[in-house]
């Protein structure tokens, strides 16, 4: 592991031991101030954003008791006394409660959502009970306080509904909706920018010569960023030279993060270690992964730095295994571990002993209707066809060795939730 006492100092040799993924992350995390400043937005627009303050509620959900089914509404002892029969003295709905009083042996109507009188405390379900006239036979009596739903069941007045740090979702948007809240502070999002660099890369929107490649790691960066609700600051493309970079730095080091693809290993092309050394510091280089090795991570003025391998899968991966909690936790979120399940393989598994793996593979189902793994069959780290067509990681861990076809293997897929709940 790199250990500099001045980060400034470090230059980056082959010999800098790569740094296992789970304590890069925990590393990257720890190094994440989350952002504070927060902005007033109406509800509607609040989705997906990361909730800036802790909401109690004014009120009790539901408001008072009401009943949870259509049927008719008494008091349990009543109808013992009366025999199963009682008799229909008004009727209560949703929006216009019943506002009388029940006697002995009598009862109302009442639909799903009406208030519950004070006088009821039990409501039998329609389909169990035969109405003549103004006279209603109980035919299957429920137990005593059925079928009622209490004040303050949901949300009771005073009691937090929404802790800061949550990661609006719908359910989260009716919830505050619920009780009443029209407009919410949510954090700031992270502005992020971001930049490609290679002398190799041309724009995708004019030919290319032989010898050149179409820029498509940024185009990838910036979906990745707005997939995650960040702020992307698209700077575009720059060459491989200290004088090019140290420009794009300059320029980079006002933003709350950057994150850059290309020019990180120790090629004789690669400078953005050695600018990210001058004008910022490193805090370390390398993670065991593959793919995704060459990985640059640091602070260039007020932004953190992710300085992420060429090879555009290797973008991919170190982007979604480091760049992305690091980015949930700026935003004010707290990252949820990966969720990971147990698969067979349905094919045999390369892997030499050293790094963590992180090969692409599709989820299937088995004709005998077992849930199982399909590794892609093509697992280079510049074959981006590889991601695209996989839904989910195989993560071999490093000390492991070639995997025989119908052995379990750890599979993390790509669909999972990227924001936890804040802690209790
Ligand atoms: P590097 O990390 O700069 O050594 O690049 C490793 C490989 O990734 C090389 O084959 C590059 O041509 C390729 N590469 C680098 N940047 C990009 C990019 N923005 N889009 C696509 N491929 C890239
Ligand atoms: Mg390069």
């Amino acid at each position: 592991m790199l250990q500099s006492s001045d980060p400034s100092d470090f230059r980056p040799t082959p010999d800098n031991k790569p740094m296992p993924l789970a304590e890069a992350r925990a590393r990257i995390v720890a190094a994440i101030t989350p952002i504070r400043d927060c902005e007033r937005v109406p509800l509607q627009a609040a989705l997906h954003r990361v909730l800036g303050e802790t909401v109690v509620s004014r009120i009790d959900v539901p408001g008072a008791d009401n009943a949870s089914m259509d049927g008719y509404g008494y008091a349990a002892a009543d109808l013992a006394a009366a025999g199963d029969t009682l008799q229909i003295v008004g009727e209560s709905l949703a929006g216009h409660p019943y506002d009388g009083s029940l006697d002995a042996g009598e009862c109302i109507r009442i639909m799903t959502g009406a208030v519950v009188p004070a006088d009821v405390d039990t409501v039998v379900m329609h389909e169990n009970t035969r109405a003549e006239g103004r006279r209603l036979v109980v035919e299957q009596p429920p137990k005593a306080g059925s079928n009622i739903r209490a004040a303050g069941e949901d949300i009771a007045a005073g009691a937090t509904v929404l802790a800061a740090g949550c990661y609006l979702r719908p359910a989260d948007i009716a919830i505050l909706a619920s009780v009443g809240v029209s407009e919410v502070a949510v954090v700031r999002r992270p502005r992020v920018a971001f930049f490609s660099t290679g002398d190799e890369l041309r724009p995708i929107d004019g030919p290319i010569e032989p010898g050149e490649i179409y820029d498509s790691n940024r185009h990838g960066l910036a979906a990745l960023l707005a997939e995650l609700g960040m702020e992307g600051i698209d700077l575009g493309v720059v060459g491989d030279s200290p004088e090019a970079l140290r420009a794009a730095f300059q320029q980079a080091a006002g933003y709350d993060a950057v994150v850059t693809s290309g020019g990180v290993s120790v090629g004789a092309a690669d400078f953005v270690l050695d600018v990210l050394g001058e004008q910022g510091s490193v805090d370390f280089w390398r993670v065991a992964i593959k793919p995704g090795k060459p990985l640059a991570f640091g602070t260039l003025g007020n932004a953190r730095f992710f300085g992420l391998p060429g090879n555009p899968v290797s973008t991919a991966v170190t982007f979604i295994q480091l760049v992305r909690p690091a980015l949930v936790r700026m935003a004010g979120g707290h990252p949820a571990l990966p969720i990971r399940l147990d698969l067979p393989t349905l094919a045999d598994l390369r892997k030499s002993l050293g790094r963590e793996n992180f090969l692409r593979a599709r989820l299937v189902t088995t004709d005998a209707g077992q849930l199982a793994v399909d590794p892609i069959d093509h697992q280079g780290s510049g074959v981006m066809r590889s991601m695209s067509s996989a839904d989910c990681f195989i993560v071999l861990p490093a000390a492991q060795q070639d995997v025989p076809a119908g052995e379990m293997v750890t599979v993390e897929p790509f669909a999972q939730t990227l924001w936890g709940h804040p802690p209790d």
